[in-house]
């Protein structure tokens, strides 16, 4: 089964899907699905955002479906993915990310499937292979959720080996803010100017940074300004983000950003103009819930430690509890996603699969 998964895994990388371009593994991934018996159809989540896929769902049997989730879309530099297997471990040849993340997730359901049809028919069950999840989750939130029947979700799009469960996740916040100062010849008058990039460079001195507590971080992390040396720069953009495992902290430092840069600029001149937007809201699902009964026992039955862990990430996971599907994230065993020395060992392939059967036969 190992072997299968594998080739499997080697096939479905191998297909270029960066974000927004997921079609032609959509399309394949909604054949495996129909091979294994499911019904199967495509949202339009895709159109709604520009992307040339929606999300693939697949559904089977009778009475209260779960829902398996993984995301079809990969980081870039995802194409050309050229997989190199040694030693049990798949990495990439280097030059590009391997799709462990979450390439792991599809596989895992997909063999899952396989081998509990091989013993009897299949138990009610909703496949959700979303699209365009790497940025800024858009293809779960186009999901047309009055498609889905399912109370509880779990996606299969974690790091940490197979048996981690994720519980919680922060709320995020983004910022952006434009800062106008006034240009002026640097050489000639720099009296009658003001440097939009000095009034940003203190605001952003002054702003918490980086871990504010234990379990909130903030970051800049793009700033555009300025157009040539000899004139005193009139304009600078700079954006960043705010998570938190709490939620009111989020809220808190949204709004003493919004105070420092605004007073800060203007401190030195200049007139700041900051907008704020939650960009997914966190969760913190209770470890007596059903969606974690049933993953611990699932574990249990294949003789898999459970660890629970909160990450700083988001994931599919914050639109459907938000969307009021109870979801947690399950590890696959990938590491160093989002680089070209991500890899995933053979072994957590396997163990993935045999999770996703484990939950489907209680
Ligand atoms: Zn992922």
């Amino acid at each position: 089964m190992e072997r299968a998964l594998v080739n499997e895994f080697i096939e479905l990388v191998s297909i270029d899907s960066e974000s927004g371009c997921e079609a032609e593994l959509a399309a394949l991934v909604m054949n495996k699905l129909r091979d294994i018996g499911l019904d199967v159809e495509m949202d339009d989540a895709g159109s709604k955002f520009g992307g040339n896929a929606g999300n693939v769902i697949g559904r089977a049997g009778e009475g209260d479906p779960i829902i398996l989730c993984a995301h079809l879309d990969r980081v870039k530099p995802g194409k050309g993915i050229k997989p190199v297997v040694e030693n049990g471990i798949i990495r990439s040849s280097g030059d590009t990310v391997l799709a462990a993340d979450d390439i792991s997730g599809v596989v895992a359901i997909l063999a899952g499937l396989r081998e509990v049809k091989k013993r009897r028919p299949l138990p009610a069950v909703e496949v959700v292979f979303t699209v365009s999840e790497e940025t800024h989750l858009q293809g779960s939130r186009h999901l047309d959720y009055t498609r889905l029947r399912s109370k509880m979700a779990y996606i299969f799009d974690g790091t940490g080996p197979v048996g981690t469960i994720v519980t919680s996740s922060p709320t995020q916040v983004g910022f952006e803010a434009h800062v106008a100062g006034r240009a002026a010849h640097a050489a000639v008058n720099p009296e009658d100017g003001v440097s939009a990039i000095r009034a940003v460079a203190f605001a952003i001195s002054k702003l918490p940074f980086g871990w504010v507590d234990d379990h909130t971080t903030t970051n800049v992390g793009v700033l555009n300004g300025g157009a040539a040396t000899n004139i005193v720069c009139d304009s600078v953009r700079f954006k960043g983000e705010i998570r938190s495992l709490v939620e009111s902290r989020v809220s808190e430092l949204a709004n003493e950003f919004v105070s420092i840069i605004t007073s800060e600029t203007e401190a030195h001149g200049a007139k700041a103009e900051v907008l704020t937007k939650v960009e997914y809201n966190g969760y913190t699902i209770n470890v007596n819930a059903p969606v974690v009964q049933r993953i611990v026992e699932a574990l249990a039955r294949i003789g898999i430690p459970a660890t629970f862990e909160s990450t700083m990430g988001g994931s599919d996971g914050n639109i459907f509890n938000a969307n009021g599907i109870s979801s947690i994230v399950l590890g696959t065993g990938c590491q160093l996603v989002h680089s070209t020395r991500e890899f995933i060992p053979a072994s957590e392939l396997l163990a993935s699969a045999k999770l996703v059967e484990s939950l489907l036969v209680v």
